[in-house]
């Protein structure tokens, strides 16, 4: 019985994060205008490894790493970006091919931000095969970074972004994998061949950042806890991930999301069923 409980709740939450709770543009406005009152230096991806990479990271300085991961709903995404345009603010935005809007990427490398590639051929790949077993994909690398490699330089032509810097997208058919989109890029003469000097879970860079966060979908906001508590306690370097989908409500967009996420489950179903 509690279990049912749970899981209504559950959609409960989902319902009203996704369709009905108020926009929180002005909260995003005021959390950056208190990051900048706090003295934090905010820095794209790009632009912070560039600090580590020239050894300049200051004794004085704090540093906020801010990165988009656009899964969803470029127009709130560019709701946020102007925000932070209005407060002289550079971040980092990674949007996947579902998401790619060559104007507002252009727009956001021309201010002198970051427009990047929000990856996720594994697990795109997995899904049009119907493969279920971690071992099947990784032995299908080959082809998957042959498709990475097309969406990349296609990205790059489109836009003039040389995109120094790439994200991995976490897909419920990486959790079911038990494999991350990561893997692709596990291959220094591969990564060399693309220019490709960083992925944002690379240690090199991680190992430099003091305290880490996320937001989170409604009602827990961040995970694992609010980024505020690393700024009072002035942390040295800060690394923010947010998504559109949890800053407004974009109804259209997240009703065709949730019916996309159902039908890719329903035909990745029948794909494994008619597979076995
Ligand atoms: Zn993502």
């Amino acid at each position: 019985m509690k279990f049912g409980i749970d899981k209504l709740k559950v959609l409960a939450y989902r319902i009203y994060s996704d369709f009905i709770r108020p926009s929180r543009l002005n909260e995003w406005h005021l959390f950056l205008q208190t990051v900048l009152d706090n003295g934090y230096e905010i820095h794209s991806v790009a632009s912070f490894w560039d600090v580590l990479n020239s050894n300049q990271l200051s004794e004085k300085k704090k540093y906020f790493i801010l990165r988009h991961d656009i899964d969803t709903d470029t127009s709130t995404a560019r709701k946020m970006w102007e925000i932070e345009k209005q407060l002289q603010v550079t971040s980092s935005h990674y949007f996947r091919l579902s998401t790619i809007d060559i104007s507002l990427m252009q727009e956001i490398d021309n201010y002198g931000g970051e427009a990047s590639y929000h990856f996720e051929e594994l697990a795109t790949y997995a899904k049009t095969i119907g493969i279920t077993d971690k071992e099947e994909v990784l032995g299908h690398l080959d082809i998957i970074r042959a498709m990475f490699k097309k969406n990349l330089e296609a990205l790059r032509e489109q836009t003039g972004i040389p995109m120094r810097t790439v994200a991995s997208h976490g897909d419920w058919m990486n959790r079911q994998l038990g494999v991350t989109n990561c893997v692709i890029l596990d291959d220094k003469n591969f990564r060399k061949e693309l220019r490709l000097e960083l992925e944002v879970y690379d240690p090199e860079f991680m190992n430099a950042v003091t305290s880490r966060h996320a937001d989170a979908p409604y009602p827990v906001f961040w995970n694992p806890n609010n980024p505020l508590n690393a700024i009072q306690n002035q942390e040295k370097v800060i690394y923010l991930l947010v998504h559109p989908r949890q800053w407004r409500a974009n109804i259209l967009v997240n009703l065709i999301d949730n019916l996309y996420r159902v039908w890719e489950g329903v035909i990745f179903f029948f794909k494994t069923y008619w597979k076995n």
